[in-house]
């Protein structure tokens, strides 16, 4: 894993969206791993043909994945404390 592998976060938007009535990319969310607390913008993403995974940008542990397969999304958020959106 090199940091020219990753997006932003602000990438995530379109596949959450099909989750999420909000945008997710500007909740915050605390990292299970290391406590850093940001917003899902400023963590790292890697996609590949079946979804994502999201990084912390402190510790590069997995915050969260998601996986689009048989049109079903499968999101693993275990990597996140808590998710604050806005409502
Ligand atoms: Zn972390």
């Amino acid at each position: 894993m090199s940091d020219m592998d990753y997006l932003d976060g602000n990438a995530a938007a379109g596949l959450l969206s099909e989750v999420f009535a909000v945008d997710v990319t500007v909740a915050r969310g605390k990292c299970a791993h290391c406590g850093n607390v940001s917003v899902i913008a400023q963590a790292h993403l890697w996609p590949d043909d079946h979804g994502m995974v999201l990084r912390c940008r402190i510790c590069s542990d997995v915050i969260a994945m998601a996986t689009e397969r048989d049109g079903k999304l499968c999101l693993d958020l275990r990597g996140l404390d808590w998710l604050e959106l806005e409502v």
